[in-house]
């Protein structure tokens, strides 16, 4: 059986989950097309889905019979009434980070979901997939024991004018909240802010770096540099220590160069080279769920973690002191 998938939203991601979804991925079809840019639906059909049918309004295409499961591609702002739409029609839906723009919204979905009684939600954190993240995972439970703290980075070359201190959280932080929590199968209860001396590169309105500090319900603590104007190169670097050793995730394949009198390995520069396969991997989980009529990988409810810390975060750093992260109890549909 072919899937058929509406795609909403057809910029940057929709565009190349299209893409995946006609030319890498077995088993599925994009059937159907919506962006409130019809020019860029009518491009995406000509380019990669010449039989899908375009819809002017995303939540007719939910609705359609042309369409059995969805991917909501397009700005963050309308994830949330297309996921909740997606539920109320029994479609399982790939969302886009961020689930929804505000914890509340979140929650909603997680609450239609839960009352639903079986998942239909996965949410866009590849990082998952990521085969060093997962051999840092297989590390942590079988190397280097209990964690006891966790030192990340999250560093691109530069960050367009209007990338502003809050966005550090909610478009960059977003997937080591997600990534971590995963890594050590833990929560967070609370979140710090602290910013070094500012870096030149950044502009008036960014605080760059920043230093997030996070602690978790088992008591690990966790410093994520996020540092977007490094210059030097698109970089994510995670090590773990714990009670027996410690273990890194590793680098990037490249090729090392020895030449007058040097060795060099290259540095990626655009985050879609570093997680290229993971995007791969996770619109097949998520087709392989689809057809199943039910969704895996990250929930809706990690959605709404992701969302309640992001907000922890930029209260801490307006405040500059340590913010509380509190969570309502997990529904059953989640354990
Ligand atoms: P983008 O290039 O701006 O594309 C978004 C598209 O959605 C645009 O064509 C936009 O049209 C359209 N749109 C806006 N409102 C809509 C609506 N109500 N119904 C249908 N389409 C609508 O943005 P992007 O970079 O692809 O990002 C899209 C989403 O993916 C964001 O939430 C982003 O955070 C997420 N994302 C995730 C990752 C990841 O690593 N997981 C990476 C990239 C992006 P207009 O341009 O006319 O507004």
């Amino acid at each position: 059986m072919t899937l058929c998938i509406g795609v909403i939203g057809t910029g940057m991601i929709g565009r190349d989950h299209t893409r995946r979804i006609q030319n890498v991925i077995a088993g599925a079809e994009v059937t159907a097309l919506s962006d409130v840019n019809r020019d860029s639906a009518r491009a995406v059909q000509a380019d990669l889905a010449p039989t899908a049918e375009i819809f002017d309004d995303g939540r007719a295409l939910i609705a359609s019979d042309l369409v059995g499961a969805i991917l909501v591609c397009s700005w963050g702002g309308t994830h949330e009434e297309y996921v909740l739409a997606a539920i109320e029609a029994s479609k399982p839906v790939f969302c886009e980070k961020p689930l929804a723009t505000t914890a509340e919204g979140a929650r909603r979905i997680v609450e239609a979901e839960a009352k639903h009684g079986t998942r239909l939600v996965q949410v866009g954190f590849m990082r998952r997939y990521d085969a060093g993240y997962r051999m840092l995972k297989r590390a942590i439970e079988e190397e280097t024991g209990a964690p006891l703290m966790v030192h990340a980075a999250h560093r691109n070359p530069a960050v367009p004018e209007q990338y502003v201190t809050p966005m550090a959280i909610h478009d960059t932080l977003i997937h080591e909240i997600d990534v971590l929590r995963w890594l050590l199968d833990d929560d967070y209860v609370s979140a710090q802010v602290v910013f070094p001396r500012r870096s030149p590169h950044a502009h008036a309105a960014l605080a760059d770096p920043q230093i997030v500090l996070l602690e978790t319900a088992k008591g690990v603590r966790i410093d994520v540099e996020v540092f977007v104007n490094c210059r030097y190169g698109y970089d994510i670097q995670c090590e773990v220590v714990g009670e027996e050793g410690l273990a890194r995730l590793p680098d990037p394949m490249s090729v090392a160069v020895r030449r007058n009198a040097q060795a060099r390995n290259p540095v990626l520069t655009d985050w879609k080279d570093r997680f290229v396969e993971s995007y791969d991997i996770e619109l097949a989980d998520f087709v392989a769920a689809a057809k199943c009529g039910t969704a895996s990988g990250p929930s809706a409810w990690d959605g709404y973690v992701a969302a309640v810390t992001s907000d922890a975060c930029v209260k801490a750093q307006e405040t500059g002191a340590v913010e509380p992260i509190e969570l309502p109890t997990r529904p059953a549909l989640y354990d």
